[in-house]
């Protein structure tokens, strides 16, 4: 439970049971932070002032139970779940947009929006339409690095992806400043897109990370490059999303992932006569979680790399509210 800033507990509550035909129970085999859970335990949100609510929305897990009309998945299937819950069938989900799900709204794990659903960082979830909301795992492959698969991971797909499909020899710049997801499409634009990748931030930590992946790192308060066919924003630092918006060719795209709780200015006539695509929005999640978990079956993803640590389940209250959390802790649960 997030109790306050800087505050966490357990809490011993009543199980989660099915209570629809569409849901299944999934016991949490690894759970890990979502960057924005490390702003909410700081108080840098309007979520800070909500306490407590159970905290988490990134899990791997084992299929414990399935309702009778949850045909595709089974008891003992090890599963990635979606973070938020969707229906899967409306006319938002078909289209790909299941953030946006007409029938559960903006319900999800982790956070007091639209109802509280439980969070990742619990013994036992229910979720709902199971059939749509969960991924099977690949064999083979350590789920315990693909604890952020419903989330974080995906985001980096998505970001990337489909923006640079079908141009060549694309240029791509990610300007961190969050934990995680940053990270995650420089692994994406390097190793999948093909892409020249500048990384650019301050932090020594993830900036390691990123060349690890493979990408160019720059101080992100030097010279800048202007002429990336795409940028992503994972900063959440409004300095950082101006800088982004005017380093992508005429006509090029920023993708913004990082949420910003107040208005931010924007320079409004330099985008006009660049001409830039820009989209700020959620994660859509689930559509991208197949290709990500095909990419990671291949070899050709690394997201072990971008973990900052691997911790028992009962250090998880201290090591999020200590000052070493890291930028992607990742929390086991043993059966
Ligand atoms: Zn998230
Ligand atoms: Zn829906």
């Amino acid at each position: 439970m997030f109790v306050a800033p800087g505050k966490l507990r357990f809490d011993d509550v009543d199980e989660p049971i099915l209570l629809e035909a569409t849901d299944a129970l999934v016991r949490p085999l690894a759970a890990t932070t979502c960057d924005l859970d490390h702003h909410v335990i700081a108080d840098k949100t309007p979520f800070s002032g909500f306490g407590p609510f159970p905290l988490g929305h990134e899990c791997v897990g084992t299929v414990v139970a399935v309702g009778e009309a949850c045909t595709d998945f089974s008891v003992g299937d090890v599963v990635g779940v979606a973070w938020h819950i969707a229906c899967g069938t409306c006319e938002q989900c078909r289209i790909g947009h299941p953030a946006r799900c007409l029938i559960h709204g903006d319900s999800q794990y982790g956070l007091p929006v639209n109802g509280l659903w439980g969070g990742t960082f619990s013994e036992l979830i229910r979720v709902p339409f199971a059939d749509y909301n969960l991924a099977l795992l690949p064999r083979g492959v350590d789920p315990v690095h693909l604890a952020s698969i419903g989330d974080n991971l995906a985001l980096g797909w998505e970001s990337v992806m489909p923006t640079v499909e079908g141009i060549d020899e694309p240029r791509v710049a990610v300007f961190g400043g969050t934990g995680s997801i940053g990270l995650y499409c420089v692994d994406v634009a390097v190793n999948l897109a093909g892409a020249r990748t500048v990384y650019y931030d301050d932090d020594p930590t993830r900036m390691a990370v990123a060349e690890t992946l493979g990408a160019e790192v720059e101080d992100i308060h030097g010279k800048r490059e202007k002429d990336f066919h795409l940028a992503v924003d994972a900063s959440a630092d409004p300095e950082r999303l101006r800088k982004a918006l005017v380093s992508v060719i005429p006509e090029g795209h920023v993708n913004s992932v990082g949420i910003y709780f107040q208005d931010v200015p924007l320079p409004m006539l330099s985008l006009y006569q660049r001409g830039v695509h820009f989209h700020n929005g959620k994660g859509q999640a689930r559509p991208s979680m197949t290709p990500t978990l095909d990419a990671v079956a291949a070899g050709r993803l690394h997201p072990q790399v971008v973990t900052s640590g691997i911790y028992g389940w009962d250090e998880l209250p201290g090591v999020l509210t200590s000052e070493n959390a890291g930028h992607k802790p990742i929390f086991v649960l043993e059966s």
